[in-house]
């Protein structure tokens, strides 16, 4: 990536993710191109979407029908109402750490207690119950507590917008369980780690099938697209009208096409290995970097999009843990970074693209040497 003074940066932030292919891939954006010659909108279905619906379905595996959207915030949206639909119930869980967009009933301030913008309606907040994440009995005690009120539990599978934290082993088993027996939906919010952390995401990595999920980021080269998708049942509803999902620029024909053709590179040609072997030689190469400069650098998450803090190595499994980490001074350190040309996000996420090849890596870890030996962190 190149500034407009021209100095050049190893890009790991990729606009927060979307440009999972790199930047401006060529394959995605001809195909854009090509197919918005005819026209751009029709205010009703064309082949492209369907086509776009038959491969996310077919890349997940699990689900039946799909709507497009523009962005991940809307799509959350889309999935809260239709939960609210199919059960007539109001409330909804939803966790500490996770970040689900910025409208009114999910925006939450640093500490996870009330709203973080002026001008947002905080009692809209009061539709959730909030609990930690990765504690299964947590949520078997609320869904208990609340019996029968309770519509959706929404998730980030995989915590990666505080900490890059994996469920513990079992715990999303458990909350699908607990999810069936309250008639409860779960929704998997896999806007970053869908089509990312595997084809399938989040639910194919760690084997559990959600209700409704989902998606947007890196399921289209960097296209403004989003798709919540999930089980015929539940999704028919947004087709007979009962309940409104709309938007004029939903299912654009440029939309679609990325989508058709980010899903077909990323099966004709997966990049998961290489993504996965970049990732971890580059958080094994922060990690020896730390030690030859003894400053107390720590990386955790998985290849495709890791956390980097300052504090001690174990790995941290909750959000409250994050607190024994130096946030702050790595925020000081990712801005320091951006002077040596790595551009990473000042709040730790990593996120490693296709385009990302051997001399980034060395590029990489020079440059975070150099950081490390003239600067600090
Ligand atoms: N859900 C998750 C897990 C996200 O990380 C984000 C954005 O970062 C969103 C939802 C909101 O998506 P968007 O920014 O496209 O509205």
């Amino acid at each position: 990536m190149w500034d407009v003074d021209g100095n050049d940066y190893v890009d790991y932030l990729l606009g927060q993710g979307p440009s999972f292919l790199g930047h401006a891939n060529a394959t995605v954006n001809q195909a854009v191109h090509d197919a918005c010659g005819d026209g751009m909108l029709y205010g009703n279905s064309h082949v492209l979407e369907v086509e776009a619906a038959e491969r996310i379905c077919s890349a997940l595996g699990w689900a039946e029908m799909v709507r497009l959207g523009l962005t991940g915030t809307e799509s959350v949206q889309a999935a809260l109402r239709l939960a609210r639909a199919a059960t007539g119930r109001r409330r909804f869980i939803r966790f500490e750490g996770h970040y689900h967009g910025w409208l009114d009933n999910v925006l939450v301030d640093a500490a996870g207690t009330g709203p973080a913008s002026a001008g947002q309606v905080g009692a809209q907040l009061a539709d959730s119950v909030v609990l930690p994440w990765n504690d299964a009995e947590a949520v078997a005690a609320a869904l208990a507590e609340h019996h029968g009120q309770i519509a959706a539990l929404i998730m980030e599978p995989i915590m990666v917008n505080a900490g890059t934290i994996e469920p513990r082993p079992g715990y999303l088993q458990r909350v699908r369980e607990l999810c069936t027996e309250h008639g409860v939906v779960l929704i998997f919010d896999e806007v970053i780690s869908g089509f990312r952390v595997a084809l399938g995401g989040a639910a194919a990595r760690y084997g559990v099938t959600p209700d409704l999920a989902t998606y947007g980021k890196a399921m289209a080269g960097g296209w403004p697209v989003a798709a919540l998708a999930g089980h015929a049942h539940l999704m028919e509803r947004f087709g007979t009208g009962e309940v409104n999902h709309s938007g004029t620029f939903n299912g654009s024909v440029m939309a679609a096409a990325a989508v058709v053709a980010t899903i077909d590179l990323l099966t004709s040609d997966p990049p998961y290995e290489r993504i996965a072997e970049h990732g971890t030689a580059l958080m094994a190469g922060l990690l020896e970097l730390a030690d030859k400069h003894q400053v107390p650098l720590r990386v955790q998450g998985v290849p495709m999009a890791f956390h980097a803090s300052f504090g001690p190595r174990e790995p941290v499994t909750d959000h409250r843990e994050l607190r024994n980490l130096d946030l702050a001074r790595y925020a000081r350190f990712a801005e320091v970074l951006a002077g040596y040309g790595v551009w990473v996000a000042g709040r730790g996420i990593w996120y490693v693209s296709a385009a990302h090849g051997p001399r980034e890596l060395a590029t990489t870890l020079e440059r975070v040497d150099d950081a490390l030996n003239e600067s600090g962190a």
